[in-house]
């Protein structure tokens, strides 16, 4: 936590660096491949060659990470997720990261409110372990580097959150 003392304030864009986060993408599949594999789940990671972002990397890890996280936490075994980084043709200038699961997706009356601090679904509380803080510490994180996050979910049938971050 130490490390986003003074995110708001943008304190931390004075300590950014190029980094390259095909191996930030990379670092974090090795870590959830393994915890994926334990709940029995298909972890599937797809990076092409992207230009750096000015950024600092130790939070972009724990950003994407925290994402993951929630895919494998909120997914039943034996499902499917993948994560994958990409420049789309589309938007120049940006890369995206998109973490995608199969799993209990996400009630249109909570969408609004996942990326507040501490709120957590009512069908997460009592059933999964978490403190509510995963995505509010990720937008946090995502507007430090100058970019967004969205997210798209459908109850019962899965949910993608799509990260764009402008590169260098
Ligand atoms: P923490 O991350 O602090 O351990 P948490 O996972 O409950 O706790 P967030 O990561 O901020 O907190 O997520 C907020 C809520 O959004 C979760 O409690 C859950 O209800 C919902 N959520 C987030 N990601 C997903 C997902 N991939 N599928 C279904 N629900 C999700
Ligand atoms: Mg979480």
């Amino acid at each position: 936590m130490r490390k986003l003392a003074g995110i708001d304030r943008g304190q931390r864009r004075r300590g950014f660096k190029p980094v390259d986060l095909v191996r930030v993408v990379a670092d974090v599949a090795e870590v959830y491949e393994a915890v994926a594999e334990a709940k029995h789940q298909t972890f599937v990671s797809r990076t092409t060659a992207v230009p750096d972002v000015n950024g600092d990397r130790d939070l972009l890890f724990r950003a994407i990470a925290n994402v993951v996280d929630n895919a494998i936490k909120y997914t039943a075994a034996g499902s499917r997720l993948s994560l994958e980084l990409a420049v789309p043709r589309e938007c120049e200038g940006n890369c995206v990261i998109r973490i995608s699961d199969e799993g209990r997706g996400i009630s249109a009356a909570d969408l609004p409110h996942i990326f507040d601090r501490f709120y957590r679904a009512a069908t997460s509380s009592g059933t999964i372990d978490g403190s509510g803080l995963g995505l509010a510490i990720v937008k946090r994180v995502v507007v430090l580097h100058g970019g967004h996050i969205s997210v798209d979910s459908e109850e019962n049938r899965g949910t993608t959150f799509t990260i764009n971050l402008p590169v260098r």
